[in-house]
């Protein structure tokens, strides 16, 4: 049996990572999501709806491009992108916003509800309850209210509320207790969609698996383009939803690597990166076991990268099994060499890229000189124009790196 179709065990496990750590009155609501995600999306009329939305809503498929300028400049391998940019709204979360949406109308949900922390996820949900005519309540803490002020237009353009979160920190950990609690109120009649391959079964399976269009179509677009499979496959490593959705397109396929790339941020110490895998230890965050960043005092720790959407102090339990079963590796770069990839695929290939997915060019750029002759596949997970003000304003056109 292939790995996908086995992996997760029936209580939302891969390997010793996973599972659900409800509050009890929750357990059957997530109940519910599990036995409609295994009944609706297996259905013929889910199949063909979904199909339909991701040609003529979303604009898929999306290409895959061979990126000849860059790879001269660095030399050695050959580098391609698989162009999430071009999903609409501009990165791959609306992959699974749109199935989950399209799960809630099945399900007779009349809303759509999560947590946002840089509201990318919140602006992907927005357009998707718009899109099937739902309600949507956003939770985001008012310090990135305050950081991202076009994300927050783009969800009340889009119809959605957008719930202040002031208690704490004020930002995604408290976002995420405060959507909680709300949702335990009104999920007879909502349906919380979370923005990665994190959090309770079923979720990391469910996002895995509405991901995975990106890997079928990336791994039959590679082979039409290039005769051949990749060498090595590569992408940025939050939650891990873009890299789980690219990942999952290869995971049989012995010959071709998996590299997840986590945020470095400024530092290796504690505080100041968001690199879980590289630096975690085991431990459970979110209502479910994974690798996690914790302070002295065994609590997630803060984290920190130039990247905002890469901003978790836990990661998808997939990607800790993928780690410690050695089915994929995983490395970090450093917000220097993001912004490097940043500025180097804007100048050379015509694509600025969003700031998380400029951690997976800056992988590349990194292996290709090692391996010449062989070819690196990575996720472009996201468009930069939400970046582009930030970047500029804080290290100019690139002069100085
Ligand atoms: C949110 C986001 C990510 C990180 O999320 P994953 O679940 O790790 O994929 C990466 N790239 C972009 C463009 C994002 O918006």
């Amino acid at each position: 049996m292939g790995y996908l179709k086995s992996t997760p065990n029936k209580d939302g496990f891969f390997g010793d990572y996973g599972g659900a750590m409800l509050p009890p009155p929750l357990e059957p609501h997530f109940k519910e999501i599990r036995e409609a995600y295994e009944r609706i999306s297996k259905s013929a009329d889910y199949i063909a709806e979904l199909r339909h939305i991701r040609k003529h809503f979303q604009g898929r498929p999306t290409p895959v491009s061979y990126f000849k300028n860059l790879s001269d400049l660095v030399g050695g391998a050959r580098i391609y992108a698989k162009r999430e940019d071009l999903n609409h709204t501009g990165a791959h979360k609306l992959n699974h916003c749109m199935a989950e949406g399209l799960l809630a109308k099945f399900m007779g949900k009349k809303k759509l509800m999560a947590e946002t922390g840089a509201g990318q996820h919140g602006v992907a949900l927005a357009t998707a309850a718009a899109y099937f005519g739902l309600e949507c309540e956003i939770h985001m803490g008012e310090i990135d209210i305050a950081k991202e002020a076009p994300n927050v237009t783009r969800m009340k353009l889009l119809g959605a509320q957008v719930v202040p979160v002031g208690f704490g920190g004020r930002s995604l950990k408290e976002a995420v207790d405060s959507c909680f609690g709300s949702y335990m109120e009104q999920a007879d009649t909502a349906l919380f969609a979370i923005g990665s391959v994190v959090g309770p079964h079923p979720f990391p399976m469910m996002v895995r698996d509405f991901q995975h269009v990106v890997g079928v179509e990336a791994r039959e677009q590679f082979l039409e383009m290039t005769g051949e499979l990749p060498d090595m496959v590569a992408a940025c490593v939050g939650g891990g939803s873009n890299a789980m959705g690219l990942f999952s397109g290869f995971i049989d396929d012995e010959d071709v690597s998996l590299h997840g790339v986590e945020p470095m941020g400024t530092s290796s110490k504690l505080g100041e990166h968001a690199a879980t895998i590289t630096f975690g230890e085991d431990g459970d965050i979110h209502g479910f076991r994974t690798m996690v960043l914790k302070d002295e005092k065994g609590e997630p720790a803060p984290v920190h990268t130039v990247a905002s959407g890469l901003d978790y102090p836990g990661v998808g339990p997939e990607h800790a099994h993928l780690y410690r079963t050695g089915k994929a590796n995983y490395t970090a770069c450093d917000d220097k060499e993001a912004l490097n990839a940043f500025f180097a695929l804007s100048r050379h290939e015509g694509i600025i890229p969003a700031l998380e997915s400029a951690h997976a060019v800056a992988f590349a750029m990194r292996e290709a000189p090692k391996h010449p002759g062989k070819s690196i596949l990575i996720n472009l997970s996201g468009r930069g124009d939400k970046d582009i003000d930030y970047v500029t304003e804080n290290f100019g056109f690139g002069e100085d790196l």
